[in-house]
Formats: structure tokens, sequence, C-alpha cells
């Protein structure tokens, strides 16, 4: 998520579903919802912070199920974070929700208060691994929500899960070609995090299920990274920002994963280039922002290409933008 955002989670208190990785039934014991005063102080944090931008910024009201909660609390919320639109301190507002609480009458509402962007916890497009999971909906409902909030015009984030109880990679591939379809403009993926006292966990311990690692979903996250933007949507998350690590017991979970999987992308990209060229002593170029990545975490990128006979060393090149690069062989 942008610096620039003002981001505020509200704990979906009360959810009827229970979908099999979730903790919000936990995080909720401890999470306090926020108030209409907790969204003028986030607000106004903001505004004295120097990385804020109010041209930019949008206040985000993250938690997965924003249109499902109590009516008058998400109106009061709503409301409150509107003024702020009005007053020009934020660019709009961003929802996060399922697929099956979008509709006309939730849309007129969000449109009325300045939402200008709704993700949806898409999670799968496999209705197998819906229903294994509990998720309480169908593809269809990803698809027919998806229609919807284009017609409002609407900025449309989609998000999806692999390692999934029943799932796999061709499912995700399934997946991800399948959100692709609905034109989103970004993309989120979650490897799945085991918590404790989900069912995921439950299945874990009986043996059940056998959750991602944190290799496997890399590898995944590079062939599904490069779908999305090879269709111009950006994947502005990949991993967990932060969780509680007490309270995981399985699953993929690593605190720099989206670094992992961009390294992952690179040393791909890179391999591909270096085998074409004779085994030697090369120097890679890569924009300033992305040398770690290049290097790979322990150097990991390095001692790859090097075992494959290439001795590589990785500069700045500040014309160099993304994962752009060039490979020039080293003169001694
Ligand atoms: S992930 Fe599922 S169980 Fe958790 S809050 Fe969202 S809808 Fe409810």
């Amino acid at each position: 998520m942008s610096h620039s955002n003002i981001a505020l989670f509200v704990p979906h208190i009360g959810c009827p579903c229970r979908c099999s990785f979730c903790d919000q039934h936990s995080i909720t014991m401890h999470a306090k919802s926020p108030s209409e005063n907790d969204v003028h102080n986030a607000v106004n944090n903001a505004l004295q912070s120097k990385n804020y931008n109010p041209n930019e910024g949008q206040i985000a009201f993250f938690g997965g199920s924003f249109t499902a909660i109590n009516r008058d609390y998400m109106l009061s919320l709503l409301k409150s974070a509107k003024e702020h639109i009005d007053n020009g301190d934020a660019k709009g507002i961003r929802i996060s929700t399922r697929p099956d609480c979008i509709d006309r009458e939730i849309l007129d509402i969000l449109k009325k208060h300045s939402v200008t962007s709704i993700e949806l916890g898409a999670q799968s497009m496999s209705d197998n691994v819906l229903k294994l999971n509990q998720r309480g909906h169908s593809s269809d409902d990803v698809r027919n929500a998806c229609k919807l909030i284009h017609e409002y015009d609407i900025e449309l984030g989609l998000q999806m899960m692999t390692g999934l109880y029943g799932d796999d990679d061709d499912n995700a591939i399934y997946t991800a070609n399948e959100l692709i379809k609905l034109s989103p403009k970004t993309a989120r993926i979650y490897p799945t995090v085991v918590f404790k006292n989900t069912m995921l966990d439950k299945l874990r311990l009986s043996g059940e299920y056998i959750p991602q690692t944190v290799e496997n979903a890399v590898k995944l996250g590079a062939k599904l990274i490069p779908m999305f933007e090879e269709n111009d949507i950006d994947v502005i998350r990949f991993g967990l920002h932060e969780a509680d690590e007490c309270n995981i017991t399985g699953g993929a979970w690593h605190p720099a994963i989206a670094q992992l999987v961009q390294s992952e992308i690179i040393r791909e990209n890179v391999i591909k280039q270096l085998t074409n060229l004779k085994k030697g002593e090369y120097e890679i170029g890569c924009s300033p922002k992305k040398i770690s990545d290049f290097i790979g975490q322990k150097r990991a990128n390095i001692k790859y290409f090097e075992l494959q006979g290439y001795k590589c060393i990785v500069k700045a090149n500040a014309n160099l933008k993304g994962r752009q690069f060039t490979i020039n062989e080293r003169k001694h």
C-alpha cells in the first residue's frame, strides 16, 4: 500500500463466515473498531506528515468486509471520511470487501460517499477451492461484482491467495488468468499463512492439509506476477505485510517474501539472457533501487549465476528503471 494512504483497519465483528484461513475472530478480540474520531485523527496526523500528499492520498478502510459490517457504522465511517475528501485532505476513499457483498444499492452508497477504489477478496476462481475453504461465495460472485464495479466507474483491485486447502499451482494460474479477464487496475497476491485456531490449522494438524512452503510460494509468485504485469495490472502486494508471528503455525510466512519473489523473477530474467552468452565474467547494470533484489538475499542470485558458470557483479545504473537490466562482459 502506498505511503500516501491513510489506513484504518475495520475488523469484521460478527462476521457470519468462517473462512478456513481467517484469524479475524482472534484479531477482533484485540483490534478496536475505528470511530468517526479515529478517522478524523488519522487524517489530521497524515496531514502533518512530510510524506503525505493530499493530492494522491486515499483514506483506506481495510479488513476485507467493509460493505458487510453494520450499515449505520459503515455510513458513519464513510461520512467522516467524505468530509475530508470534500475539504481536499485526500483524493478518495478505498475499501476492501467480499465479492458477494457488492450490489447496486451498496455501490450507490459508496459512489455517493466518494469511494474511488474497491478491492475484492476473490482468493480463488476455482469453485471447489472456494467451497473447501468455506468462503461462502462463488467465482460467479466475483465476476458479477467486478462487472458492477466497472459499471460504476470505480477503480477495481483484486486479491488472490495461493496454497489454500485443495489448491495447487494449476488452479492458481487458472485463477490469475480469470482475474486478468476481469480487468482490475491492481492485484494483490497472498500466499496462505496458517494461523492458530483456524480451520486450516486443524487440517494441518490432522495431516489433511500440507501448507505451501515459502520456496513454493515464491516460485509460483514469480510466474503469477509477470502474468498480471503483462496485462498492465499492477501487483501492489505479494505476501502479508505483517503478522503476529506467535500465532503462525505454518504456511508461506517470511517477513521479506515480497523481496524474495522480486529476486526470483529477476534471477529467471537474467539467467535467460546469460545462457545466450559464453561462460565468463559479467557486470549486470540495474536501477539503484533494485540492487539488493538483483543480488538476492544472502547473495542467492549471484551464487546461482556463478554455479551456472557466470561470475557476476551488480552495478547501479540510474538510467534503468524497475527490473530493467543490462549485461556487459567484464574486461580485465
Ligand atoms: S476472511 Fe472470511 S471469515 Fe474472515 S472476516 Fe473475511 S469473510 Fe469473515
